[in-house]
């Protein structure tokens, strides 16, 4: 199965389970007159729909791309969870305001042990499901399915609530359901706000996951006459859409037809293995000769700035007695003062060549 019809496979059990929560609620609710039943199957309605939601923009995002959007419609799936934190939002900004007027106006709720015992069925139900969801959705890294079942986990604290709530008024006549509405919601406005947040940033563009660009980095490094990795990076057009690139260090007397074998077979590699379209860009390294002094001094010369996180892509060029190589810098400290004060420090240490220092974005760990 893919990996679009599990996460409508998932959604549409997240809506079954929805469902029949929904009726039995709406039936307990009205038989006790309690408020806080009726909006926990109101908040129930919600999660299906956001299941729907989520049904709906996989659909889109699994369309095949065509002439106007070559990169596909993956992106879609960020909007999805978008609209599902906006969800999860206002089903929290919803049940904060009922349990504040339920605190400010108590209202006598008529438990009985039958709608209690109903309630507790339907917080292990919902428990479970939204632990599965979530599952679901780590699994396969789908911000929609992780934002519906966390959205089910808090709905079923909600209900645990009032089922504590229930007990202690049935027990002790005492209406607890205002005060404990008030602090769950307030839990759910901190989750909404925390999903929100994160789609936004996918949305921005993060930096690649350490993990994923360190384990490419390896791999690419692996093979015969890649004398390094640099300048990793990575857009997505969607959680499984990956595009990039990658610049290599070779030998600086590779002939091109070997430079054609090794980079098409990186691409070709990367490809089958990630799934991720990655470009390769060429460094010739010329390290050894009569420029590897000059190598030796530049590399003594970055180590003694902290902010310099990498130093790559030397290339001296005999002719016109030009040393060009690229610099990362922290992205904290300011990368262009630092290359001035490298550029001067070489001029004084080998007045007869000239430095082009080019500034790299640190990209990747
Ligand atoms: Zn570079």
């Amino acid at each position: 199965m893919d990996r679009n019809q599990k996460i409508i496979q998932t959604s549409i059990v997240g809506i079954g389970v929805n469902l029949v929560l929904v009726l039995f609620k709406m039936g307990v609710g009205l038989l006790t007159n309690s408020i806080a039943i009726l909006l926990d199957a109101v908040n129930n309605l919600s999660d299906a729909l956001s299941s729907v939601i989520t049904i709906i923009g996989t659909k889109l995002a699994g369309k095949e791309p065509d002439k106007k959007h070559p990169y596909g419609y993956g992106r879609i799936e960020y909007l999805t969870s978008v609209l599902i934190s906006v969800i999860v939002l206002l089903a929290g900004l919803t049940s904060l305001k009922e349990s504040v007027e339920k605190l400010l106006h108590p209202q006598a709720a008529n438990y009985t042990v039958l709608s209690l015992a109903i309630i507790g069925v339907a917080v292990v139900a919902k428990f479970l499901c939204g632990r599965y969801v979530k599952k679901v959705g780590t699994q396969i890294h789908s911000q929609s399915l992780v934002a519906s079942g966390s959205d089910a986990f808090f709905d079923s604290i909600l209900s645990f609530s009032t089922l504590v709530a229930g007990i202690i008024s049935m027990r002790w006549h005492i209406s607890l359901e205002g005060i404990l509405g008030v602090v769950i919601s307030l839990i759910i406005i901190k989750a909404g706000l925390e999903m929100l947040m994160d789609t936004l940033n996918s949305i921005i563009g993060m930096r690649v996951d350490s993990e994923l660009s360190r384990e490419l980095k390896e791999a690419i490094n692996a093979y015969e006459g890649v004398e390094g990795a640099y300048d990793l990076t990575l857009h997505n057009y969607g959680p499984t859409e990956l595009i990039g690139s990658v610049h290599i260090e070779v030998a600086d007397d590779m002939p091109a037809s070997q430079i054609h074998r090794l980079t098409r077979q990186i691409t070709t590699d990367i490809f089958r293995n990630y799934g991720i379209v990655l470009t390769v860009g060429i460094y010739a390294a010329n390290t050894s000769g009569e420029f590897a002094k000059v190598r030796q001094l530049v590399g003594q010369t970055v180590k003694k700035y902290p902010e310099i996180l990498q130093m790559h892509g030397f290339y001296a060029d005999t002719e016109s007695q030009r040393v060009l190589f690229d610099l990362v810098v922290d992205f904290e400290a300011d990368a262009k003062d630092i290359r001035e004060k490298v550029l001067i420090e070489l001029e004084n240490l080998c007045p007869q060549m000239q430095f082009d220092i080019i500034l790299d974005s640190d990209y990747s760990d």
